[in-house]
């Protein structure tokens, strides 16, 4: 028979809950920041709005996003040819509104249609419509709002920013934003300078400090280098991983990371690669690295309608990152099926 230990006096028979009360107390004196930060509520981030049920980055969907109890709502950022920034998920025109009709003979050597070749006059003559198939011309999505109806068109990130902060006005909410700088070398090479641009625009909206309800994203590591370092921005800025992640992620990457950014944004795949043979999720050690290191993982992207292979439904997939995982927030097209997951799990 087992005798209780003398340095552990409260080991014995009957003393359970005080066994368990001392843990608990440990693991509080340790100050592990995993556990504090596996602790804070979840936050939901509105891919592009609710994309699932609108047109992308129209206002109609961030209304919507708004509505449904999102706690963040993106805004992918590019150039006009004035050098207005305006919302749209890519350099490119064509796979999102009418420029192929209204504009026929302004496409590059490429066949494809840039926003940067446009004055923000031309572009607001421009209907948004549901994300199509550059080849096909067909809706990515079907089942999602109809590629021929209604009336949508192009935001300005100042737009964008005024309808958020008017309906944290309205409402009481503080809701934030989540913008992407989009392919800033590339900008560069047209002759434009996107960073300091967007960052002007934060800045006149009030976004200046690491308190400001803002996350700053990006996927080129040295333009966040530059505008935390060079452009001397104190927001939060999040790094973005995507094919050429591996050195960002070993423990020594995302501590180096750790000196200028406040979180990583991983894709679904970088965190959980898929089941292994005994039905066991194959979750890689990015996030708990991550978070060792005291960056926040919001990855990207959560769809009822495009799962990964590797759960049943949206509710298993939430479950495996939000609650096995523990991330602290996640991009999603569907920011009221999230939200339903968390309030189910009273985690709001
Ligand atoms: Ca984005």
């Amino acid at each position: 028979m087992l005798s209780p230990s003398p340095s552990r006096p409260s080991l014995g028979k009957g003393s359970g809950l005080g066994f368990f009360a001392v843990l608990l107390l440990l693991s509080l004196l340790s100050a592990d920041p995993a556990l504090i930060q596996a602790q804070t509520t979840p936050i939901i981030i509105s891919h592009r709005g609710a994309s699932g049920y609108l047109p992308e980055h129209t206002l109609a969907a961030k209304v919507l996003a708004y509505g449904m109890g999102a706690d963040y709502i993106e805004q992918d950022v590019v150039l006009t040819a004035d050098n207005i920034p305006v919302v749209l998920h890519d350099i490119h025109l064509d796979t999102v509104t009418d420029v192929k009709e209204k504009y026929p003979d302004r496409s590059r050597d490429d066949g494809r249609f840039y926003a940067i070749d446009f004055t923000l006059a031309e572009i607001k003559t421009l209907r948004v419509h549901e994300r199509t198939d550059i080849r096909s011309g067909s809706a990515i999505y079907p089942d999602r709002f109809p590629t021929d109806k209604s009336t949508f068109a192009v935001p300005t990130l100042a737009e964008e920013i005024e309808l958020i902060q008017g309906l944290n006005q309205s409402t009481g909410k503080n809701v934030g934003i989540y913008p992407e700088i989009k392919n800033p070398a590339w900008h560069r090479e047209q002759g434009k300078d996107i960073s300091v641009i967007v960052l002007k625009t934060l800045t006149d909206y009030g976004y200046t400090n690491e308190n400001s309800k803002v996350y700053l994203q990006c996927f080129d590591p040295d333009e966040l280098k530059r505008i935390r370092f060079e452009l001397k921005t104190r927001i939060k800025l999040v790094q973005l991983l995507g094919q050429n992640f591996k050195t960002m992620v070993t423990p020594q990457g995302l501590q180096g990371l750790s000196s200028y950014v406040q979180g990583i944004g991983p894709s679904i795949w970088h965190l959980v690669t898929g089941k292994n043979e005994a039905g066991h999720f194959n979750i890689t050690s990015i996030a708990k690295n991550a978070r060792a290191a005291g960056l926040v993982v919001h990855p990207y992207t959560f769809r009822v309608d495009a799962l990964p292979p590797y759960v049943e439904n949206y509710s298993d997939l939430l479950q495996l990152f939000y609650i096995d995982i523990g991330v602290e927030g996640l991009f999603t097209d569907f920011p009221d099926r999230t939200m339903g997951f968390l309030k189910k799990n009273g985690l709001r």
